[in-house]
């Protein structure tokens, strides 16, 4: 039998494809259940091993999806494959369609005022079922309660929550007891490739599966950041041979 969940690192990530969690969420939206989404990559999983406030957080998670071709990677290194990476771009442009189908409703929340204002605008246009629930950039004060009063008023079927990892998730964890219904998920960057503002590595990148070697060379300042996948790696191989020892 295949297990519903993969374990790696203790970051129990769902065993689906992409189409299928879309429809997964749908069925939530519909039933107005509450729902809270990580798209994790290396980065998450490692920081989840040294912060345990975060860790925490990534528990209330109703889903953690697998960002990324490394956790694809670490989960065939275990023995417990997982389809295809489900990333969190991704996954936004397809709640979107499943938004504009089903006349859903869709509050934005993160980036830069212009970044958010461009997202908001391209997704009226290339979405025109969608109800546009509110939106609001990434830079407030979180201690401020207008903020999720608001979302909770508008009661939005799904927010997508731009503020870069490990804030969204930590945003989410704080505020999502006080909302009734929606699919809450932290997408990083995702407005500034939606407006144009950031571009996305070519398809054909994409399909290598370098899209993270790409991101490198665009933004060179990112490269400390991306030591983190050889020590993600090792840490996997090495549990790895502890239990097999
Ligand atoms: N961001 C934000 N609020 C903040 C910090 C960042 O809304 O306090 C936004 C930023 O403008 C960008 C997104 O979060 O649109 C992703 O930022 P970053 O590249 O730092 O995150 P990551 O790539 O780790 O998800």
């Amino acid at each position: 039998m295949i297990s519903k969940f993969v374990h790696i690192l203790g970051v129990p990530f769902i065993n689906t494809t992409q189409k299928d969690f879309i429809a997964t969420l749908e069925t939530h939206v519909a039933k107005q259940e509450k729902t809270f989404v990580v798209t994790a990559n290396p980065e998450i999983v490692m920081h989840s091993l040294k912060d345990e406030t975060y860790k925490q957080i990534l528990a209330k998670a109703t889903y953690i999806t697998a960002d990324g071709i490394g956790i694809v990677k670490a989960a065939a290194i275990i023995g417990e494959p997982l389809p295809e990476r489900v990333s969190g771009y991704d996954v936004m442009l397809d709640l979107l369609e499943a938004a504009n189908k089903n006349h859903s409703s869709v509050f934005f929340l993160g980036a830069a005022e212009e970044v958010l204002q461009a997202t908001v605008k391209k997704a009226k246009q290339d979405y025109p079922g969608i109800k546009v629930a509110g939106s609001h950039n990434g830079f407030f004060d979180w201690n401020d309660h207008q903020l999720p009063q608001q979302i909770k008023n508008a009661a939005p079927d799904f927010v997508f929550v731009a503020l870069g990892f490990p804030r969204q998730e930590q945003w989410i964890g704080a505020n999502i007891d006080q909302f009734d219904k929606g699919v809450f998920i932290g997408i990083g960057g995702s407005f500034d490739v939606f407006s144009g503002s950031v571009k996305r590595a070519p398809e054909m990148w994409q399909k290598m599966n370098l899209e993270w070697f790409y991101r490198l060379v665009k933004q060179p300042s990112r490269w400390k950041r991306m030591l983190v996948l050889p020590k993600f790696a090792a840490t996997v191989i090495g549990r790895k041979a502890l239990r097999k020892g």
